[in-house]
């Protein structure tokens, strides 16, 4: 059987493989308020092309396919000629069993490198995989920010996202200035690159913003 993989100009053509938004994404709640956190409340994957169902469908499919027992080695197999590959363009690695079978697939590829975008680290069950992660050379675990107004999170590689300044000691991503495309940059793959900041951007991202503003 074959994998579902994205192959997006976004990414420079790069293969991804994604879950849908917020249905996968344990990490986007507040616990205490259990409301989107402010990142999640403006999330690119909850609105336009991502609402489509030629977009759906794969998601979906996927998330039923990472169960069977060969999926592993299929994801191996697919990415036999790629030297980069996303994980989550969106969603995210909500059961600890397809967390460790990622594990499985970055280990098992060292010609390529992995970049994984996470919320999951705010659940300790989830510690050891992604420290397993980490350790692989291949791999990049960005530890995402809930914050829209550049808040730096405590991790080896991390990610923001900032409306104004960009802060301090942070890589900013300039995709926004190419369309949303990448452009050659392979920052967010790169563990020298502590942490990466991406611009607000979209309709529902400013809205958040003001609101928070007017509540200082
Ligand atoms: S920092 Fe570079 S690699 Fe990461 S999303 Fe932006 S353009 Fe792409």
């Amino acid at each position: 059987m074959t994998v579902k993989l994205s192959k997006t100009s976004k990414l420079d053509g790069i293969l991804s493989w994604s879950l849908n938004a917020l249905d996968t994404c344990q990490g986007s709640i507040n616990p205490v308020t259990k409301e989107l956190v402010p990142a999640c409340q403006g999330c690119y994957a909850t609105t336009g092309n991502y609402r489509f169902p030629n977009v759906k469908a794969p998601r979906d499919f996927n998330k039923q396919d990472w169960q069977r027992d060969t999926w592993v080695s299929d994801m191996v197999t697919a990415l036999d000629s790629s030297r980069y590959f996303r994980w989550f363009d969106s969603g995210d690695m909500y059961d600890l069993r397809l967390a460790e079978k990622i594990y499985q697939v970055m280990q098992a590829t060292p010609w390529c490198k992995h970049w994984l975008p996470t919320r999951m680290y705010k659940f300790t069950k989830y510690d050891q995989v992604i420290n397993a992660m980490m350790k692989l050379d291949n791999v990049v675990v960005r530890l995402s920010s809930d914050s829209v107004t550049g808040e730096i999170i405590n991790g080896l590689t991390t990610s923001t996202i900032f409306s104004d300044t960009l802060p301090v000691g942070a890589f900013e991503c300039k995709a926004y200035q190419h369309e949303g495309k990448c452009n050659g940059c392979r920052a967010c793959y790169n563990k020298d690159v502590q942490v990466v900041a991406y611009k607000a951007h979209g309709v529902k991202m400013a809205k958040v913003i003001k609101i928070l503003t007017v509540k200082g």
